[in-house]
């Protein structure tokens, strides 16, 4: 092998992710899931890689599937895809193993759509959401979309609106599409060419353009409220109901398509409004009665919704909340001695469920406390030949300074255990009852 000429790098528009953000991401893929098995939704897993005909299901007109997507032969001569969204996958997982319905499952994982990298669009960026297949009742959408917001809300985001619409059902979406493409056409000389290519391909999608030209456009186009069949009309108003005796707040815009051919019936948004106009959508779903017999399978009905985790850490950022959560170490091993003294105590510490570290290589007392100092531990844990001559630690409390303290070392670990043991008022870091439930179980 010949050394490239530069080292490599990251694609366009992709990134690596370090501590503290890679934190931050499991600390908000735990706050979902808590909340989705919470609410009976249980893990799903497809694979990134899918047969091409999968995502093409998705419409063949979106930009999605039509431009943004990773596709390739593989060496079997197969025409592949890497996944630009989970809904799909899910489905034909659904399809291909029937479990029963209704069938609920959450997810957390990278998609890859190459799009033009901006600030909040990446080629690769990760998502957390549900999808729940074989229930028809609006009841189902206010779970759904209560779950996104209480989400959102739980994470700190006060900037944040939830939009709702309704596509109506296939032929109200149908007849609907049929208006607005002749409306567009009727006015293809004052919409940008963009829009005319759009137009041509997926009228509805000009809709939601953010082009100044062409919004004044379709600010007299036919509104979707007009073709709602009455079915439709009533699941609405039954989505409607649901959210206000729930106080979930929310708009409505008949405006609101989304990107993809799927949906029917309900679609919504998540909007943050401290990002760019551009890339505001932290979040986004609906309904899409008609995918799972796209894929091949039986007509059943499914709705879900997808957070874009790149975005909402965007919006945490602008509005100062879900800070990464700073990483716990309960001690800190200084061994002056050279022996076997920290490799032994760590592992004894580690084995214990205490999170111990130290340094390689010695050093002198001095630059070992540093080190121990900088590493942010509650305790350093001293061994010098003193200590080791008389079977001691010595335990320095690197928070509250207090005078340190010498512990045999054979009782070492349990006392640290008994001192990090809930008692009522002293939890490690202000914890909730939850985390006193997992330290419990180490004593
Ligand atoms: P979509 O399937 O396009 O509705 O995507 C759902 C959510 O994923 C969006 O609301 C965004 O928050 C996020 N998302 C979609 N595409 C990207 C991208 N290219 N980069 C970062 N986040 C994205």
């Amino acid at each position: 092998m010949v050394a490239p000429e530069q080292p490599f790098r990251t694609l366009t528009g992709m990134h690596d992710l370090f501590d503290p953000d890679t934190a931050r991401r499991r600390a908000l893929v735990d706050l979902f899931a808590t909340r989705a098995e919470q609410a009976g939704y249980r893990e799903v897993r497809p694979p990134l890689l899918e047969e091409l005909g999968v995502f093409q299901r998705l419409g063949e007109a979106t930009d999605v599937v039509s431009k943004e997507m990773y596709e390739f032969e593989d060496k079997d001569g197969r025409r592949v895809a890497l996944r630009p969204e989970l809904t799909a996958g899910v489905v034909r997982a659904f399809v291909q193993h029937h479990p029963p319905t209704p069938w609920k499952v959450w997810y957390a994982g990278t998609s890859f759509r190459r799009e033009r990298p901006a600030k909040g669009r990446y080629r690769s960026f990760d998502q957390v959401g549900v999808e729940v297949l074989g229930v028809d009742d609006p009841d189902l959408d206010v779970e759904v979309l209560a779950l996104a917001w209480s989400t959102v809300r739980e994470l700190g985001l006060r900037d944040v609106r939830l939009v709702v619409n309704s596509l109506g059902d296939g032929d109200d979406r149908r007849n609907y599409t049929d208006a607005v493409a002749a409306f567009l056409h009727s006015r293809r000389s004052d919409l940008s060419e963009a829009a005319v290519a759009t137009s041509e391909r997926n009228p509805l999608r000009v809709l939601d353009t953010k082009r100044p030209e062409d919004r004044a456009v379709i600010a007299d186009a036919p509104s979707i409220a007009e073709f709602l069949s009455p079915d439709s009309v009533a699941h609405l108003d039954r989505v409607r109901e649901g959210l206000r005796a729930l106080g979930v707040p929310f708009t409505e815009d008949d405006r609101l398509v989304r990107g993809l051919d799927y949906y029917r019936r309900t679609t919504f948004e998540l909007v943050a409004d401290s990002l760019d106009a551009a890339q505001n959508a932290v979040g986004g779903g609906g309904r899409y009665d008609g995918l799972a017999e796209d894929l091949g399978g039986p007509p059943t009905d499914g709705i879900g919704f997808a957070l874009g985790v790149d975005r909402l850490f965007l919006a945490c950022d602008a509005e100062g909340v879900f800070p990464a959560p700073e990483p716990v170490l309960d001690a800190f091993v200084v061994d002056t001695t050279g022996g076997g003294a920290a490799r032994d105590l760590v592992h004894e510490l580690r084995e214990a469920r205490l999170a111990a570290d130290r340094r390689y290589g010695g050093g002198s007392l001095r630059s070992q406390m540093k080190s121990a100092d900088r590493s942010g531990a509650r305790w350093a844990l001293l061994v010098g030949t003193d200590e080791l001559a008389a079977g001691v630690v010595t335990v320095r409390d690197l928070r509250t300074g207090a005078e340190q303290e010498t512990i045999a070392r054979a009782e070492l670990v349990g006392a640290l255990l008994q001192r990090l043991a809930p008692t009522a008022g002293t939890g490690r870091d202000g914890s909730d009852g939850r985390d006193d439930e997992r330290e419990g179980t180490r004593t």
